[in-house]
């Protein structure tokens, strides 16, 4: 195996487990026979080591200004059961957690370092696993992380690879980007019309060959369930609704009205599937495919007003250079929205841009109540979930943020 030897004193930060060796801490690389480049290959398996020679972990090779991804520390080469153990111990805390019961089918199992495998994200619906890898490392690791998967835990069948939008886009690439891992027949002939996955009760249709990121936002769980907890007798908006989660939630905790609406027809069929599955009898739910700036002129335009409005728009940031114009994006769509919450209403507003802090984002949606002269408190500030764990040497694996404002 490749080994890379760090600088003197560059290990301290390894040994205190954060998971990644910056090039600038490597001393000397010593390539192993199978090279004829003289650099490692990214994705390849290398073995770190200081400069007095302590085994101090091994990982992925990778391009760019973090070299290395560690996948285990303390060692000088990957043990044999590693894939298998690894996922386990996933598994289990989700099981401790909670999140694996008879009415709850849906959860991430790995958040990338959160779960000590960077690069690496699984999300699970009822009997399928969808693995996206964002390294190339992970990407040659696709059937180890497959097989693993069906071995260990015991509710997947299948497993679906969907890297082309995740996968760093210079690298060379070996291999489908996308498809069915693990090759069986049954896998590729499925039917979407008849897979249903459950979240806390609520059943889901999850198109995860169409559909965005994996299919669906198991990031906003607890925060669908405590929409739940205020819809009572509400009219409630649901803009940028997707599968319609918040809708679903909103129904079943006793809403009056649910407005759904998301610029994308093909999410706005799936709400109406979704509703019709878990409500087949609601009348008092709408769909609509709008933008989401034209919808709220217009309604305001109608003087429609509503007591409990759900923003969750797309990442306004996905670069570090973008976050002006997203934070006045933040302002713009969320003073649309106080405005037509009826005193005494309720708005949750959500931020996923990485890039935009919790500090930053409060700021816009202050200014936003500012601007159109509503008196506005925090009643809660929500996060992601707890199957989406944060490592503490990698807090930019910390990215969703929201607000329950009491909009006067
Ligand atoms: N709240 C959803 C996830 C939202 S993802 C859930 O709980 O599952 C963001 C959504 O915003 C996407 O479905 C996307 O189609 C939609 N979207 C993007 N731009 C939009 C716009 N200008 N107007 C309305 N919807 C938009």
């Amino acid at each position: 195996m490749t080994t890379v030897y760090l600088k003197q004193k560059k290990e301290e930060s390894i040994k205190r487990f954060h998971p990644w060796v910056f090039s600038g801490a490597i001393g000397r690389i010593l390539l192993d026979a199978k090279h004829k480049e003289n650099a490692p290959f990214e994705g390849e398996l290398v073995a770190v080591r200081s400069a007095e020679d302590e085994p101090l972990g091994v990982g992925h090779w990778q391009v760019g200004s973090i070299a290395v991804r560690i996948l285990a520390f303390g060692v000088n080469k990957l043990p044999d059961d590693f894939w298998n153990e690894r996922i386990r111990a996933a598994y289990q805390v989700r099981q401790s957690i909670g999140l694996i019961r008879p009415d709850n089918n849906t959860f991430r199992l790995i958040h990338g370092e959160g779960d000590f495998l960077p690069g690496l994200i699984v999300d699970v619906y009822a009997d399928t696993a969808v693995v996206q890898a964002h390294s190339i490392g992970m990407h040659l690791c696709r059937n180890y992380i497959a097989r693993a998967l069906v071995t260990e835990i015991p509710q997947i069948q299948n497993v679906y690879y969907k890297s082309d939008d995740t996968l760093p886009f210079k690298a060379q690439i070996e291999g489908e980007k996308t498809g069915w891992l693990l090759d069986d027949e049954a896998s590729r002939s499925r039917d979407f019309e008849e897979f249903w996955s459950t979240e806390n009760g609520l059943q889901f249709r999850i198109d995860w060959l169409r559909g965005q990121k994996t299919g669906f936002f198991i990031d906003q769980r607890e925060n669908r369930a405590l929409v739940e907890r205020y819809a009572k007798n509400k009219d409630v908006l649901n803009m940028f609704c997707y599968t319609g989660g918040f809708s679903l939630y909103a129904l079943r905790g006793g809403a009056k009205t649910v407005d759904s609406v998301d610029v994308s027809q093909k999410a706005i069929d799936l709400v109406n599937v979704n509703v019709a599955r878990n409500f087949p009898r609601a009348k008092n739910h709408t769909a609509v495919a709008a933008d989401a700036f034209e919808y709220l002129t217009a309604q305001k335009a109608a003087n429609r007003t509503y007591d409990l409005i759900i923003l969750d728009p797309p990442a306004f940031a996905k670069h570090r250079d973008a976050i002006r114009n997203a934070l006045r994006g933040y302002q713009r769509i969320n003073a649309k929205a106080i405005e037509m919450i009826r005193p005494g209403g309720i708005l949750f507003t959500f931020s996923c841009s990485q890039a935009i802090d919790k500090e930053a984002f409060r700021l816009a949606v202050f200014s936003a109540a500012a601007q159109v002269g509503r008196k506005v408190r925090i009643l809660h500030q929500l996060h992601q979930p707890q199957d989406h764990p944060i490592n503490i040497y990698h807090p930019e694996g910390e990215y969703l943020k929201g607000l329950v404002l009491y909009v006067e």
